[in-house]
């Protein structure tokens, strides 16, 4: 997906009573490429957000963890960058794994997939997973060391389905390696940054009476300068909102 432009954004994006962050960004993702967008594997699904958000928001994600001993919120940076370099799924696709004496194989799973675990507890999704992308082998009764090796050879086959960041927590320092999921907090900035966006379109309309396109079309910095010119308090309190 290239050529998305901050228009196309404000245009494409549910608005959030409309589902939950993944329904969104699959929404969006589905609109503007079709339906073979919900049927790449999770880590390309992943990629490509992460390179959508930096192209369009340009701004750090910043992602949130609340600790498991003393229940402090941390905040930290989703490392996009290393995300955006770890090697793409392995082209077969399918990974192997030993159960007993069968060898089975399984497909990597694809956004469809993880929709068919929606509510379901780990243990469970995974073997849903497992069910729904089984390509070779018997009919297989995995047990949950099965399953686990099996999630494993997945995050190997495919390492940015998974994305492991470690932090230490703010409040008793106590190291957290947090599954970060790349969709929930892209979702979250892209509300922000829209929000953000169209409050700068209203306060240039409002006070030069020119049309949203013309807005969105003129460059970040001179948008910036106009609003400076316009209500430079107003400009300064955006900022804030947006830094903080
Ligand atoms: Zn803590």
């Amino acid at each position: 997906m290239t050529g998305l432009t901050v228009p196309d954004l404000i245009r494409w994006w549910p608005p959030p009573a409309t589902g939950s962050a993944h329904e969104r960004v699959v929404g969006l993702l589905v609109a503007l490429d079709g339906p073979a967008a919900a049927r790449v594997t999770l880590g390309t699904h992943h990629r490509q957000l992460l390179a959508l958000h930096r192209d369009l928001v340009g701004t750090a994600l910043e992602a949130v963890v609340t600790c498991r001993h003393c229940a402090t919120d941390s905040e930290f940076p989703v490392p996009v960058e290393a995300v955006l370099d770890l090697p793409a799924p392995v082209p077969e696709n399918v990974v192997a794994v030993e159960a007993g004496a069968a060898r089975e194989t399984f497909r990597l799973p694809t956004v469809e997939d993880l929709d068919a675990t929606h509510g379901l507890a780990y243990d469970d999704a995974v073997r849903r997973l497992a069910e729904r992308t089984h390509v070779g082998g018997g009919a297989p009764l995995l047990g949950s060391g099965d399953l686990a090796r099996l999630a494993a050879a997945w995050d190997e086959a495919d390492p940015a389905g998974d994305v492991t960041v470690d932090v230490n927590c703010v409040g008793c320092g106590a190291p957290l390696a947090v599954s970060v999921d790349p969709v929930e907090f892209v979702a979250r900035d892209f509300d922000r940054f829209i929000d953000r966006v169209l409050r700068e379109v209203h306060a240039l309309a409002t006070a030069y009476g020119w049309t949203e396109e013309t807005i969105l079309a003129l460059p970040t910095s001179r948008r910036r300068r106009y609003l400076e010119l316009v209500d430079p308090r107003a400009t300064a309190r955006s900022l804030t909102a947006v830094s903080s």
